[in-house]
């Protein structure tokens, strides 16, 4: 089979390349550390940075295509590597999505709602910024945040100017922190020819900005699912997006849905469809950039995905006995070392006949480990 090129070589490049690996392909990624995740799985791993010459040229030359698993590798490497062999999702979509600022706009300019915002890039823009968005709000880094880091919550105009400061001035959002009823996400993928696969939607549940769990199917109105489905739809059209790619939702007080934020890769709230559904998000960032037809996204049971933070490791290993005594849970590792607080490790699916049921395996888990603390 033909080599494939993954730029960033963490958990969802480890499930990128077994995805791969299993439908018959190489995989070559690129990502600096040695002890990246998919170094283990992947069949070859090039130790460089994302921007390194040479690193880029042995890529262009090895693989037949290349994806991405995080939106952070500069947008340079990416046009580079296009001038040679097919990149998806393409080097615009992903420099759009970088920037928070650059997606806020976009999202406004397709009449799609999201929490009032307003863009710092200085001193002066601060206080137009706060009386626009007004009330409490999150200041967000426009660039290089990801689970819930580069964040700071703000209440005034004073807060709001120390807490970017200690960003140190770098291109920001504030951003009204909306009374939230339910997060939402939708997992899609979309080939070449502009087809598209849903995946249902995810409930979400957060801890300390960062994913914890992800209901499926989630408990919302199948209006509302449908609307976020469209709406999704409509971003990977105007992207001419190609590969698998999620849209994170708010639903506020109202039950309205504003867009939250749109990742251009697999998605953590998507990591159920590997055990629950008939092609998983990974097969289908494999068959858009091959331009194969995309799989069915069916549902095959609905799933509780609960993800392991690195808080579990506080004492070394989890006790894993507890976790394989039930036998409704799949458990997902990624060969971390270090069990950092708030570090992804892993995660674990329970499948059960209804949400009500997997939640209460994951709840006599959570309870054999005493995680969470709080
Ligand atoms: P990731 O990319 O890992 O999803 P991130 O660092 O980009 O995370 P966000 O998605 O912006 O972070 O925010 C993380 C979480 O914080 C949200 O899912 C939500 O729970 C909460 N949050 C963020 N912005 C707001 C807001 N404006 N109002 C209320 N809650 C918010
Ligand atoms: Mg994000
Ligand atoms: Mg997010």
């Amino acid at each position: 089979g033909a080599t494939l090129g993954i730029l960033g070589g963490g958990q969802l490049g480890q499930m990128f390349s077994l995805a791969a690996l299993r439908l018959g392909y190489r995989v070559l990624v690129l990502d600096p550390d040695p002890h990246c995740p998919a170094a283990a799985v992947a069949s070859r791993h090039l130790c460089a940075d994302y921007d390194d010459p040479a690193a880029l040229a042995e890529l262009a030359r090895s693989c037949a295509a290349v994806s991405t698993e995080f939106e952070n590798v500069p947008a340079t490497a990416l046009e580079l590597l296009a001038r040679h062999l097919p990149v998806r999702p393409s080097p615009n979509a992903v420099a759009m999505v970088q920037d928070r600022i650059l997606e806020k706009r976009f999202l406004r300019d397709l009449d799609l709602a999201t929490a009032p915002f307003a863009a710092i890039h200085a001193e002066d823009d601060l206080h137009a910024a706060w009386r626009s968005v007004g009330g409490p709000a999150i200041l967000k880094r426009a660039r290089f945040g990801y689970d819930g880091k580069g964040q700071a919550g703000v209440d005034d105009g004073k807060a709001l100017a120390s807490a970017w400061a200690a960003m140190g001035r770098a291109p920001a959002v504030l951003e009204a922190r909306i009374a939230l009823r339910q997060e939402l996400s939708v997992v899609l993928a979309r080939g070449e020819d502009g087809m598209m696969a849903f995946y249902p939607v995810a409930e979400n549940i957060h801890r300390n900005g960062i994913l914890d769990l992800s209901i499926v199917p989630a408990r919302s109105p199948e209006d509302l699912r449908q609307e976020a489905r469209r709406m999704a739809a409509r971003i990977a059209t105007a992207l001419d997006y190609v590969g698998t790619m999620a849209v994170e939702y708010f639903v506020d007080e109202t039950g309205r849905l504003l867009v939250n934020e749109i990742a251009p890769r697999p998605h953590n709230s998507g990591h159920f469809t590997i055990d629950a559904c008939v092609q998983s998000q990974f097969d289908q960032q494999v068959r858009a950039l091959c331009g194969l037809p995309l799989g069915d996204t069916r549902l095959l049971s609905p799933v509780i995905m609960m993800n392991l933070l690195g808080d579990l490791w506080a004492d070394g290993e989890p006790d894993w006995s507890a976790l394989f005594r039930h036998p409704q849970l799949k458990l997902h590792l990624y060969g971390k070392a270090e069990g950092r607080p708030g570090r992804k490790m892993g995660h674990v699916h329970a499948l059960a006949a209804d949400s009500a049921q997997a939640m209460a395996v994951l709840e006599a888990l959570r309870a054999d480990w005493g995680w969470p603390k709080s």
